[in-house]
């Protein structure tokens, strides 16, 4: 990964980044270092109207719904002196407990886009997991797409265009996903499918409770 300060190759297993002296646990030191409740969207700014944050939303609910271990969460605020946009995406992805839907997401699937309106800086912040599917040509390109809808201030669009970026290159490297609630009923269905048929073998328990709802219908 990047050091969030200086941008140079850090190492995961260094306590510090050797060109600046960047560490997690003297960013900690600043901002803490318990976890911190957070919503997937934090508008600290006021920059998004309540239509474009429910359209966020919906499209986080489907990003979450393709990656079931991943979410997209957005921190729009203006940054204490002395703290930048990549370090804050750094901190929030290791301190941050954020609110999804299916509460067993691990942070190394996540991504955190900060956005600093008034400074105008932005950052995308990649979980260990899935950073290596993204080099740095991507991660150019998708800085500038999303940094120019931020400059004539269309924030929902913009955290849509991340979201929808991100998606693009995580399916690349999706295995399919055989298990979701949308097609647990379906399998449902499919198990009780042999006992209309008057399948009785089973342990008496089931078969009493089974034939009595076989009859009722
Ligand atoms: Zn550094």
């Amino acid at each position: 990964m990047k050091c969030p300060h200086c941008e140079s190759k850090l190492s995961k297993t260094l306590p510090a980044c050797p060109q600046c002296g960047f560490s997690a646990e003297a960013l900690g030191a600043y901002l803490g270092d318990h976890w911190v409740r957070l919503e997937r969207i934090t508008d600290a700014a006021h920059c998004l109207r309540l239509e474009e944050s429910r359209q966020c939303e919906v499209m986080m609910d489907d990003y979450e719904r393709v990656f079931p271990q991943a979410f997209f969460a957005v921190y729009l605020g203006m940054l204490p002196t002395g703290l930048n946009v990549s370090e804050l995406g750094f901190w929030l992805l290791n301190q941050g407990a954020f609110n999804t839907p299916l509460i067993q997401k691990r942070n190394d699937f996540g991504v955190v886009m900060v956005v600093d309106p008034v400074s105008k800086n932005l950052a995308v912040t990649l979980g260990y997991a899935i950073e290596g599917y993204f080099d740095s040509k991507m991660l150019t390109s998708l800085l500038q797409a999303v940094g120019e809808k931020l400059r004539s201030q269309q924030y929902g669009p913009a955290i849509e265009l991340a979201i929808q970026r991100v998606s693009q290159v995580l399916r690349g490297h999706a295995r399919p996903n055989p298990w979701s609630p949308e097609v647990s009923h379906q399998a449902s269905t499919i198990a009780v499918e042999p006992l209309r048929g008057g399948h009785r073998m089973s342990t008496p328990n089931t078969v009493a409770g089974l034939s009595a709802g076989n009859r009722s219908r």
